[in-house]
C-alpha cells in the first residue's frame, strides 16, 4: 500500500464535475489500497478528495497550516490531522509522508505543489512517482510551453520525462501501480 499524496484545487466554485472528478480519485485510490495525503481542508476538490477516500474505507492523512485551519476549513474527520505551523512545513510535511504524488486540476497553489515535487524529482533529489492528470487537456497549455523550453535549452529534456501525464483516473491508477512495482 503506498501513501498517495493529492494536489488539487481548494476553490470553492467550481463546477460539480471537478468535484466528482475529486470524489472519484479519492474512491478509486482507496479501492486500490492506498492511503491519501491532502491538504487537511475539507474546501473544494482538495476536501472532497478525503471525502471520497473515506466513502471507500481509504485512511486519510491531512496536512494544514494553522493559519488556514478556519479559511479551508480543516478536515476534522481526518483519520490523522497535521497542523503545521506554516504553508512550507505543510508542504514538507505532505511530501515526506508520500509515496508519490498525484496533481488534479487546481489553481496556483496546486501549481506550486507541482513545481515544488517535479522540479526535486527532476534534480535527482528524491524519487517519488509525480503523475499529472490532464485532464480534458487542461494542463496542456502549461505543458506544451514547458516543452517549447527544451530546444534552446531551457528546459532538459529528462526534467519533461520525470513527470507522467496520464489523461483518465483508470491511467493515473495504472501509473502509481507501475511505480509502486518499480519502488519494491
Ligand atoms: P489552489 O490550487 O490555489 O486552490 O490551492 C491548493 C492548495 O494549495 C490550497 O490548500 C492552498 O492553501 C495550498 N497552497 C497554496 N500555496 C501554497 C504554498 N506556497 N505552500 C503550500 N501550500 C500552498
Amino acid at each position: 500500500m503506498a501513501a498517495v499524496c493529492v494536489f488539487c484545487a481548494s476553490s470553492t466554485t467550481l463546477d460539480e464535475r471537478w468535484l466528482e472528478l475529486a470524489r472519484k480519485v479519492g474512491v478509486e485510490l482507496a479501492a486500490a489500497g492506498h492511503s491519501l495525503v491532502s491538504g487537511g481542508g475539507r474546501v473544494g476538490m482538495m476536501g472532497t478528495v478525503a471525502g471520497g477516500a473515506r466513502s471507500a474505507d481509504g485512511h486519510t492523512l491531512g496536512v494544514i497550516p494553522e493559519s488556514m485551519v478556519g479559511l479551508e476549513l480543516a478536515d476534522s474527520s481526518a483519520d490523522e490531522l497535521v497542523v503545521t505551523d506554516g504553508m512550507a512545513a505543510r508542504k514538507s510535511v505532505m511530501i515526506a509522508r508520500s509515496d508519490a504524488f498525484l496533481v488534479l486540476p487546481g489553481g496556483l497553489g496546486t501549481l506550486d505543489e507541482l513545481f515544488e515535487v517535479w522540479t526535486t524529482a527532476a534534480l535527482g533529489l528524491h524519487t517519488k512517482p509525480v503523475v499529472l492528470l490532464d485532464v480534458d487537456g487542461y494542463y496542456t497549455g502549461l505543458l506544451d510551453w514547458l516543452a517549447g523550453l527544451v530546444p534552446p535549452g531551457f528546459v532538459r529534456a529528462s526534467a519533461m520525462a520525470s513527470l507522467t501525464v496520464v489523461a483518465t483516473v483508470a491511467e493515473a491508477l495504472d501509473a502509481l501501480e507501475r511505480c509502486r512495482t518499480r519502488m519494491v
